[in-house]
């Protein structure tokens, strides 16, 4: 899997050591997680990955093909023939599949679901755990997932479980469909319910979990700003904590 970004130098971030600088962003479903991830990324001049991104991506592959997403015995076979890449352009990330742009394809409420299906099977969560890791190995990063902190990148020095209420989950996710012009359909009721079953899925799965790991600072933004986030998460990295 290839990874094409314009990356940035590092200049502002002080590591104890000469070593690549890793944040590990994870936490469910509408918690703000790749929005406070991003601003992070500018404030310090390292790139941002949003892995869900490419989780949507082998979704929207699966989907197109009328593979259920969950359907391990079709899906498999699609894994070597699949290559998704990132690219990013000025702090945005451009999610390509197979070479096509898919960055506004992979937001709908379907393919979310389906991503969260895709992501149960183990060999899918290795193919793309491993280019994640290759990314981390040539670039500095904050990444954001729901297993960054516990299985992808486990000796990031920053590791950060990024939560906020249901309800307020649901409201942020119903906003951002109505910007896109997305999900005419959807309730805040039947928005809280899938993003409680897609929270289901992700932290009962067998291999590699949402999980909090204990040394993950915990921040709940239910009632916080995006600013607030952000520089309760850079006061952490500034403190060591
Ligand atoms: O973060 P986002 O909502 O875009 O992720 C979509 C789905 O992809 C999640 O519900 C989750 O099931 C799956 N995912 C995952 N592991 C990640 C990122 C996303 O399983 N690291």
């Amino acid at each position: 899997m290839l990874y094409r970004s314009i990356g940035r130098k590092v200049g502002k971030l002080k590591m104890k050591r000469k070593q690549r600088i890793h944040i590990a962003i994870d936490g469910p479903a509408g918690a703000g997680k790749s929005t406070v991830a991003k601003h992070i990324a500018e404030r310090l001049s390292i790139l941002h990955l949003d892995t869900g991104a490419m989780y949507r991506a082998m979704a929207l592959k699966a989907l197109r093909l009328g593979i259920e997403p969950g359907d391990a015995e079709h899906v498999l076979p699609l894994l070597p023939q699949t290559e998704i890449t990132v690219e990013n352009k000025n702090g945005i990330q451009h999610t390509y599949l197979d070479g096509e742009d898919v960055s506004v394809l992979i937001r709908t409420p379907e393919v979310a679901k389906g991503a969260s299906d895709i992501g149960v099977i183990p060999e899918v969560r290795i193919k793309l755990a491993e280019s994640q890791r290759q990314f981390a190995q040539e670039h500095d990063v904050i990444m954001d997932g729901r297993e960054i902190g516990s299985f992808v990148l486990p000796d990031a020095p920053y590791k950060f479980y990024v939560t906020a209420s249901a309800e307020e989950r649901a409201r942020r996710r119903l906003a951002e469909l109505r910007e896109k012009g997305l999900g005419m359909d959807k309730t805040l009721q039947s928005l809280q319910e899938e993003i409680l079953a897609r929270d289901y899925t992700d932290s009962t799965r067998a291999f590699a979990p949402l999980v909090r790991v204990p040394e993950a600072v915990m921040i709940d933004t239910t009632d916080m700003s995006i600013d607030d986030a952000v520089n309760e998460v850079l006061r952490c990295i500034i403190a060591g904590e």
